[in-house]
């Protein structure tokens, strides 16, 4: 058995349940084979892959809280702490009720060579909670946030660990976290981004991820010729990304004809009218399904099938395997040509296969959502100088990151003779930095 099929095994045989997490591991060298094989020795030696799929460190704690009808409710929180090889680590909080050490894992796994690419000095991480913040007060969010931080400051810190948000985790919950924080340790530092703008956030950080997905997808497209101007794109999700990706694509002249969450989707053959969505999302934080109270020209429609809408270019802005094979052929028939990740391994295997085997120009989300961590790590660095950049310099560093990440993922593909193929070369770029890293700070 070759080096990457033994470890796979060895995976699945260690941590039986985490499906998720074989699914990452396994997309990572599949598509690092090629390298692996021609330094199979070295790495077998040192036990590269072994180490690498092997968190550093996994937290798992009891989240006590208490809701508004005096109920005791218990959660359970995550940080794991995957790789520190190239810097502190680095990734986000999700509180959704599916977080499990399963997507921890698989995403902190991702988030190493993401962040790798992103050329900044930051680890990979990420941590989360089965807590639902939907329907919750502020009060009871605030419960929890509090809770939740009192445990996990005992191991994050401005030069250790810097989390931020994810799924369910915005402007509101960082501001709870960060708070509680502070008053534990008594130290105002920059232990997590996505902060506001009053107590030391990040102009752009709001919009990086969804702009950045925009600047990757139009150099790739501009790359082959084309160009996002003009083009009709579906955007799935509702929620920070895919927002700022409708914005984006806008500005550049795009025309975004559908949106959803997890109930349902929304067509609007106009174009989707971004004000109301943020009115919907961001401020009565409701339900994509009353936009067409005031747009009654748009259609909604409940449950999946976002991908049965006909486009030039669809962006996965919403969760794991949200598009799967069948949606990958529906696309296709459907004149589609150009995917780009915003969410976390929103394509399922056999999804990426297909449009990896049949045309379709696909920027996987390790380097397609890299604009939010890559925005952090610009915050990390304003906050150790205690200095603020303007939107423009953060923005225009954001677009110089994101371009830097296609060359570099363009590049290694064609090392390789892979021309084209992204998954491969965003993984093998990744992957040379950290394991380069590793070997330099010997076993440890
Ligand atoms: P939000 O919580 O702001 O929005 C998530 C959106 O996806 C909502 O519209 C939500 O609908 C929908 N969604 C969530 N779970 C499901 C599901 N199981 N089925 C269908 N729809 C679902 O999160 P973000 O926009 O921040 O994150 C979206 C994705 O982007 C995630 O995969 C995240 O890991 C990734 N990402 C985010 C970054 C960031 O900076 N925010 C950075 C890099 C990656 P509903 O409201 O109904 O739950």
């Amino acid at each position: 058995m070759g080096y990457v099929d033994e470890v796979l095994a060895r995976v699945k045989e260690k941590s039986p349940n985490e499906v998720e997490f074989h699914q990452a591991v396994k997309e990572v060298l599949e598509s690092l084979r090629v390298v692996i094989e021609a330094n199979e020795e070295a790495y077998r030696k040192d036990a590269v892959l072994e180490r690498l799929v092997e968190p550093e460190r996994i937290i798992s704690f009891r989240v006590p809280w208490v809701d508004d009808k005096g109920q005791v409710q218990v959660n359970r929180g995550f940080r794991v702490q995957f790789s520190s090889a190239i810097g502190p680590y680095k990734g986000g909080l999700r509180f959704h009720p599916s977080v499990n050490q399963s997507i921890v894992k698989f995403l902190g796994f991702e988030q190493i060579f993401k962040n790798s690419l992103s050329g900044l000095p930051i680890g990979g991480g990420k941590g989360g909670s089965d807590f639902d913040p939907k329907g919750k007060s502020d009060r009871e969010v605030m419960a929890f946030c509090q809770s939740f931080m009192t445990e996990l400051c005992k191991y994050i810190g401005a030069d250790v660990d810097v989390p931020a948000g994810d799924i369910g985790v915005g402007a509101r919950e960082i501001g709870f976290l960060y708070g509680q924080y502070k008053k534990i340790t008594g130290l105002y530092e920059g232990v997590l981004t996505g902060k506001g703008l009053t107590y030391g956030g990040s102009l752009v950080r709001t919009e990086a991820t969804g702009y950045g997905l925009v600047y990757i997808t139009e150099e790739m497209l501009n790359h082959h010729g084309k160009s996002v101007k003009d083009k009709t794109v579906v955007v799935s999700g509702s929620g920070n990304v895919a927002i700022y990706a409708t914005e984006k694509l806008q500005q550049l002249g795009a025309k975004v004809v559908a949106l959803s969450d997890s109930n349902g989707y929304i067509y609007d053959e106009n174009g989707i009218n971004l004000d109301t969505v943020k009115e919907i999302k961001e401020v009565r934080r409701g339900r994509i399904k009353e936009y067409v109270e005031t747009h009654p020209n748009a259609v909604y429609t409940e449950g999946k099938g976002i991908w049965s809408i006909p486009c030039d270019i669809a962006l996965p802005c919403a969760t794991q395997n949200e598009l799967n094979l069948d949606d990958a052929k529906t696309l296709k028939s459907n004149g589609c040509y150009c995917v780009a990740e915003g969410a976390n391994m929103p394509s399922t295997q056999e999804a990426t296969d297909f449009f990896l085997e049949n045309n379709v120009l696909f920027m996987p989300a390790k380097a397609a959502n890299a604009g939010g961590v890559s925005t952090s790590a610009l915050e990390m660095s304003q906050n150790s100088q205690r200095m603020s950049w303007t939107f423009e310099e953060v923005d225009a560093k954001l677009k110089d990151i994101m371009v830097n990440i296609f060359k570099k993922a363009d590049d290694a593909a064609k090392r390789y003779g892979m021309e084209g193929n992204y998954v491969a070369g965003a993984n093998i770029a990744g992957f040379e930095k950290v394991v380069e890293a590793m070997n330099a700070q010997g076993i440890v």
